[in-house]
């Protein structure tokens, strides 16, 4: 979202408080701005002084693909009114993604839900191979949702490559 530098100046992050003040905000759920709930902050970008990034997480982020561009900057604006404190300009362009939508891409990175907790399960269950009755891994896993600790990252992606690398090495290695 391209916009003043004086807009620009005042960004925010949803905090907690924030996000349950947002939560509870009458009349949101169930109405078509639903989708805002999945907004968790808005950044400045490096060099550009006139430009906002917001970031919007799991399945309302796929929602929020289904919209017009049109109405996902209308549901934005409504939400700088309803949080800041200050006029907020209409931008002077704006470019919403759908990583999800992209017929190469279906989605961005991995989002483990609070649901996933309650479950009692995460990354290290995504990094268990498949092993036949000898133990040997005949179906490995990689890439960053995988990742106990550098998850999102093309790094956390690169070193579940090694992680898997090793596990062979050490298979092996045992039985030589
Ligand atoms: C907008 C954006 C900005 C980012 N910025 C950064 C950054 O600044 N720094 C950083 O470290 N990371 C960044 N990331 C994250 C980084 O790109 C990913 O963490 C990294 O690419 C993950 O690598 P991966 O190999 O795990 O998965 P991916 O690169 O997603 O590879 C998965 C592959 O599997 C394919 N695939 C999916 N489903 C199937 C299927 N059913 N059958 C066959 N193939 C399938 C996909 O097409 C894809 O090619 C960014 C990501 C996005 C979207």
């Amino acid at each position: 979202m391209i916009c003043s530098s004086d807009a620009c100046d005042h960004l925010f992050e949803l905090s907690s408080a924030k996000s349950s003040d947002l939560r509870r905000e009458r009349g949101l759920r169930g109405t078509e701005n639903f989708w805002l709930e999945g907004i968790c902050g808005f950044h400045r970008v490096g060099h550009q002084p006139r430009l906002i990034e917001g970031w919007i997480i799991g399945a309302h982020a796929r929602h929020m693909e289904t919209l017009t561009e049109e109405k996902v900057l209308l549901g934005l604006l409504w939400l700088f009114r309803k949080f800041l404190s200050f006029d907020v300009p209409h931008p002077k362009r704006f470019l919403r993604t759908q990583w999800h939508s992209h017929p190469n891409f279906r989605g961005s990175y991995s989002f483990q839900p609070t649901y996933a907790d309650e479950l009692r399960t995460g990354r290290w269950d995504l990094e268990s191979p498949l092993a036949d009755v000898s133990g040997r891994p005949r179906l490995q896993f990689a890439g960053e949702a995988s990742s106990r600790t550098h998850f999102s990252t093309v790094h956390g992606a690169v070193e579940t490559g090694w992680r898997e690398a090793d596990r062979l090495n050490e298979f092996y290695q045992v039985r030589a």
